[in-house]
């Protein structure tokens, strides 16, 4: 591939055209796909000798995670190719820009909107923080508007700080040091809570106009950095004492005076609480209600609850870096794959019984259904249905069958007179329900990773084992 200023690069299935940026570690292009849809993407394209030796391995295995991630305010990662050169990660396209020229096109924002855009940050890091992963690279330009009418932030750029030391092989610094936690540049030594101090400067940023250490020297930024004097608020605009609160205790010099992720979440200027979000459950409570389910005997129900638990375990598993800590997600990953694993065993020979027992019954309300042609009709698109389910990527056009002869069978039930043929239509009803609701179940959990047909029980294996030797 041609370098940096030589137009971009070529990548099989996609047209590049043009770049839409480009920051600490990667330039990103705007691009179609050649498919039909012509979607538009944006590419981001990562020099792989930008990275730390012996990191490209570790930094696939990631990105695997990266894109079963899915949140309203996250930036997608649909997909990701490589060649000997670079890493190209293939992400939704965000058309507003990034926050940076949003709030320098109108040098500040109002509380309200900052307010608004801190939710989401937070929901977006809340969900992060689950899973054990931290972005240690937030500043405006790593945050992105999904449209300019209708903004909507999504943030972008992580993963990868932690394969790229803030230092490089000559001790100079990458990336902003406006917006990094002072421990990163004095110490040396940090973690996760460098990312709530990157919050209080984007907050800061947002209301004042400028990041608190803004300079117009390095040697004045240095000293801003370096002393340990408390940071000030300007007095203008006035802003509502909570806020002031939130950002004076994000922005405290020391981790350990710093605001906690707890605290920052549960903060009444941030209110996550009272904020719509997509998972409602953490994976606590995801657990709880799977041995619950477990123990009632629903163990389909049961298997989807596990399998969406394993969802923020894995990525949890995979970020932790305090070894105590990783050998408790371990263990627990390990029981809940295995008991996932008996589960899933449970359910398909349950189905299998139901399909048995079903048949015979089926039969024979045909035989008694032959004067009926509406039952008729009903019947042949439920048996449609069933053949679909068979198929491979069918499923939708299953469920929407089933739906449509439950539709109809529920009529005829309701107007069958009590007799054989009634009871036998009951049964045929429940049976499809069930096969329905099941089948309504599985395509949930082909969405995550740990339930979909291609991680059989040997892929289902492998993967935990992969994960559980990662260092
Ligand atoms: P880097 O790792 O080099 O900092 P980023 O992912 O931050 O790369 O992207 C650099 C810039 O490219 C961003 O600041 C933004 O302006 C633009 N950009 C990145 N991703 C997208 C996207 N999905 N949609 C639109 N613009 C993007
Ligand atoms: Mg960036």
């Amino acid at each position: 591939m041609a370098g940096p200023g030589w137009g971009p690069p070529r990548l099989d299935g996609f047209i590049l055209t043009e770049r839409l940026g480009s920051g600490t570690y990667a330039t990103v292009y705007k691009a179609y796909a050649k498919k039909d849809t012509r979607e538009v993407v944006a590419i981001k394209c990562v020099a792989k000798k930008s990275l730390n030796k012996a990191s490209v391995e570790n930094l696939l295995t990631e990105i695997r995670i990266l894109k079963d991630i899915r949140h309203p305010h996250i930036v997608e990662l649909r997909d990701f190719q490589w060649d000997s050169d670079n890493i190209y990660l293939i992400m939704e396209f965000c058309a507003g820009g990034d926050l940076s020229r949003f709030i320098h096109a109108r040098r500040i924002l109002p509380e309200k909107v900052a307010r608004v855009f801190m939710q989401q940050l937070a929901s977006a890091l809340q969900f992060l923080h689950e899973r054990n992963i931290s972005h240690l690279d937030l500043k405006p330009q790593n945050i992105l508007l999904s449209s300019l009418e209708k903004p909507h932030l999504k943030l972008a750029d992580f993963g990868f700080a932690q394969h790229m030391s803030p230092w490089d092989e000559k001790h100079v610094l990458r990336g902003s040091p406006l917006y990094m936690a002072p421990e990163m540049v004095c110490r040396r030594h940090y973690d996760a809570r460098v990312d709530l101090w990157s919050v209080g400067v984007i907050l800061y940023e947002a209301l004042f106009g400028q990041p608190p250490f803004a300079s117009r020297s390095f040697s004045e930024l240095e000293d801003k950095i370096r002393s340990d004097r408390v940071i000030e608020l300007p007095l203008r605009p006035p802003l509502s004492p909570d806020c002031r609160d939130l950002l004076t205790r994000l922005l405290a010099r020391d981790p350990a005076r710093r605001i906690s992720f707890r605290d920052f979440f549960a903060h009444p200027w941030v209110d996550l609480e009272h904020m719509p979000s997509g998972e409602s459950l953490g994976p606590g409570a995801l657990v709880v209600q799977a041995v619950q389910k477990d123990q009632e005997g629903d163990a389909a129900g049961a298997l989807s609850l596990y399998c969406r638990a394993l969802d923020f375990f894995v990525p949890a598993l995979h970020y932790e870096v305090d070894a105590q800590r990783k050998e408790v997600i371990k263990a627990k990953v390990g029981q809940y794959v295995s008991r996932a694993e008996e589960l899933k065993a449970v359910v398909a020979s349950s189905n299998q019984a139901l399909l048995g027992q079903a048949a015979t019954g089926r039969d024979l309300l045909r035989e008694m259904a032959r004067d009926k042609p509406r039952l008729l009709a009903a019947l042949d698109v439920a048996s449609a249905a069933m053949a679909k389910e068979e198929d491979a990527g069918g499923e939708q056009d299953a469920l929407d069958l089933y739906q449509q002869s439950l539709g109809e069978l529920l009529l005829l039930l309701a107007a069958e007179p009590a007799g054989r043929r009634r009871e036998l239509l009951h049964a045929e009803v429940q049976s499809l329900m069930a096969r329905a609701e099941y089948l309504k179940e599985r395509t949930k959990m082909k969405e995550s990773p740990w339930g979909s047909d291609s991680l059989d029980r040997e892929g289902l294996a492998e993967s935990v084992r992969t994960m559980c030797t990662l260092q």
